[in-house]
């Protein structure tokens, strides 16, 4: 803060008046390039931006989502879902294979651990990561505060979409492939009317779930990478569904019109509405982010 002498001219033939008046150096600001704004009194002063200078590991995740939802429902596939639909969508977005230092895909592939969908849209925001490793930790370590939170964001969910007279889809593993099949069965069942759909590489969950020893209202659909093509093909034939990602739109008509490896293909891009897919099809996805530029396998052409 410095000291001003200002000038006042008080009228003709009369002494100015000398005043002293206090104001702020800001000068350095241009030095160390803050960004600043003008104020109303038109002096520019630094813009107050809101940092994260935590670690994520000292953050508690009980307290962070205490008032914030664990339950998404912004993310485009889901909005997708519900349009001029019966369905609002939501979904829980853990962080895929070991982003948070946890394996939370246990049967994920190098093809498709790096053209994972985290390397598309909003999902690869810094934010976004810290909110999946903060979730991802919730869910590990205090699972019963976690489940606790999901029932409460659910609950709000569900009021809305009733008031609408639609129905709550929710997908628990976005991008992570959990054991959905037990963690979650009470939530499924005490909640008949909601549905629950969800993809997984794990082929015993998904043999377990074409058995029937899922939630009615639970779907589930089998999802192809380049180390697990047999199971797929097994699954297909068997009278599942199993997604599988093509690079081009070009390679998408040309499936659409005459089949995959020996079935037909329905497209699996206009909505995430999976359990309208007719069963004994490959779903076929489009490649997102990374994917365009997999070389594994994991993306056919
Ligand atoms: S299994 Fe799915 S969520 Fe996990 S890394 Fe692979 S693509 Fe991502």
């Amino acid at each position: 803060m410095k000291t001003k002498i200002i000038v006042r001219p008080t009228g003709p033939g009369r002494t100015p008046m000398i005043t002293t008046a206090l104001w702020y150096d800001y000068s350095h600001i241009a030095r160390c390039k803050l960004r600043t704004r003008k104020c109303a009194d038109g002096i520019r002063r630094p813009i107050k931006t809101r940092r994260y200078s935590k670690p994520v590991e000292d953050i508690d995740p009980i307290k962070y989502f205490r008032h914030r939802s664990v339950v998404s429902v912004d993310q485009a596939k889901f909005k997708k879902t519900g349009k001029n639909s019966h369905y609002i969508q939501c979904g829980v977005i853990l962080s895929p294979a070991r982003e948070s230092g946890y394996s939370m895909c246990t049967h994920c592939s190098p093809g498709c651990e790096s053209a994972c969908l985290k390397s598309s849209g909003q999902l690869v925001f810094s934010t976004a990561k810290r909110a999946r490793i903060l979730r991802t930790r919730l869910f590990l370590f205090h699972r019963a505060k976690y489940l606790e939170y999901v029932g409460r964001d659910l609950a709000k969910l569900r009021r809305k979409a009733h008031a609408l007279g639609k129905i709550l889809v929710t997908r628990f593993d976005t991008l992570s492939d959990t054991n959905t099949l037990s963690i979650y069965r009470e939530l499924m069942e005490s909640n008949p009317l909601d549905g629950f759909v969800d993809y997984t590489k794990d082929p015993r969950k998904y043999q377990a779930y074409l058995s029937g020893s899922s939630a009615p209202n639970h779907h589930l659909t089998f999802s192809r990478s380049e180390i697990n093509h047999c199971q797929a093909r097994y699954f297909v034939a068997a009278g599942g569904t199993s997604t599988v990602v093509v690079r081009t739109q070009e390679a998408l008509a040309r499936c659409l019109a005459h089949g995959y490896d020996g079935f037909p293909a329905v497209d699996g891009t206009l909505s995430d509405r999976r359990w309208e897919d007719p069963r004994g099809h490959w779903v076929l996805l489009l490649a997102l982010g990374k994917a365009k530029t997999d070389k594994s396998g994991f993306v056919v052409d």
